[in-house]
């Protein structure tokens, strides 16, 4: 249903009945549930078939919420909140009891962000409670970009998909945690390292690019499992330019192998949009991958970005897309 002012009353009904309903931000689209209600978001998990200890995000409509649930808010938090919200900067703190352990995933922390879609905001108002909201893909699938991506995984779940168009970013939030010098980035999203660098110190967790350990603990728990997978084996390609790419790609392609590449690349293999910048192969990685699968691919090559500035999150989904077969050229 088109998102606006009606339909907004509808999906607000809804949530306060305890039902769930899938949303657009400007990340990726959400599945919503009442964030301090366990049995609402017991509908989210089960929906997602997403395991009990990875932990949802409350979105909140304005920066005074986070006093209702975090224990303790640190000044730094408020002032990238002033910063960054509405927008893609994910926060930690403590919890406070009043947020349920199954909002939490167990965690005595609890993550808060405030989305920038002019109705989803409106939305939160009208419930006059945080909605928590992971994406609102099929645990383990590549996180839906649009209303059509939604619907394919959650027909006959959910009973209400807002469509408010494609998602201009593309790819989930930056998710920090506070340090005593700054922040330390668990999950790169679209408020990247080098902005967040301009207000305070910032870490990067080592979880960010590479596989955790056996006994490695994930700060972040999302990070631990299986994510953004398509069907077809995805391979991440290492090199130095986008000639060498092609030219790995063109010795290598059969039949059913899909290249995430833009039409320049000089590629003979069947290839899906992807654009040329960081920011656009945002937007496009998780349509790509989805469409990857809808065409029957079974090899998807993709080449690696910069670990710089938005690339460090497109990097962070690729290689985990990738189950990190990582090919260095
Ligand atoms: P999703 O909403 O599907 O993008 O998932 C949210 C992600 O945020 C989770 O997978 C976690 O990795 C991270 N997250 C949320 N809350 C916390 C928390 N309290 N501590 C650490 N990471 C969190
Ligand atoms: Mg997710």
């Amino acid at each position: 249903m088109q998102i606006n002012d009606e339909s907004i009353g509808q999906a607000a009904q809804l949530l306060k009945n305890g039902e769930i309903a899938a949303i657009p931000t400007e990340t990726v689209y959400g599945l919503a549930g009442n964030g301090l209600s366990a049995d609402s978001v017991k509908k989210i998990f089960e929906a997602k078939g997403r395991p009990g200890d990875n932990p949802l995000i409350l979105h909140i409509s304005d920066i005074d919420q986070i006093f209702k649930y975090a224990q303790t808010v640190p000044d730094l938090a408020l002032k990238l909140a002033e910063k960054f919200w509405p927008g893609s900067l994910t926060m930690i703190m403590p919890k406070k009891p009043i947020v349920p352990y199954e909002t939490s995933g167990g965690l005595d922390t609890v993550a808060f962000r405030m989305p920038d879609n002019k109705y989803t905001l409106k939305l939160i108002k009208l419930c006059g409670f945080p909605l928590a909201a992971p994406s609102a893909n099929l645990s383990g699938l590549p996180s839906p970009t649009c209303a059509e991506h939604v619907y394919n995984d959650m027909k006959g779940k959910i009973p209400l998909i807002l469509d408010g168009g494609v998602c201009s970013c593309g790819l989930e939030s930056t998710v920090i945690t506070f340090t005593e010098k700054g922040v330390k980035i668990l999950r790169p999203g679209g408020v990247t390292p080098e902005m967040l660098g301009e207000f305070c110190e910032v870490e990067i967790d080592k979880a960010v690019t590479e596989g955790l350990e056996d006994n490695d603990k994930a700060l972040s728990p999302g990070m631990k499992y299986k994510h953004y997978s398509p069907k077809a084996q995805v391979y991440m390609i290492e090199c130095e330019d986008r000639s060498i790419f092609a030219e790995y790609v063109n010795k290598s392609f059969d039949e059913n192998t899909y290249v995430l590449a833009d039409d320049t690349d000089n590629i003979k293999a069947k290839t899906l949009p992807y654009g040329s910048t960081a920011t656009s192969e945002a937007a496009e990685l998780f349509a790509g991958l989805r469409k990857a699968d809808e065409m029957g691919a079974e090899k998807v090559y993709v080449m690696a970005p910069k670990k710089e500035g938005i690339g460090l999150a497109v990097y962070n989904r690729l290689i985990r897309a990738a189950a990190f077969k990582v090919i260095k050229l």
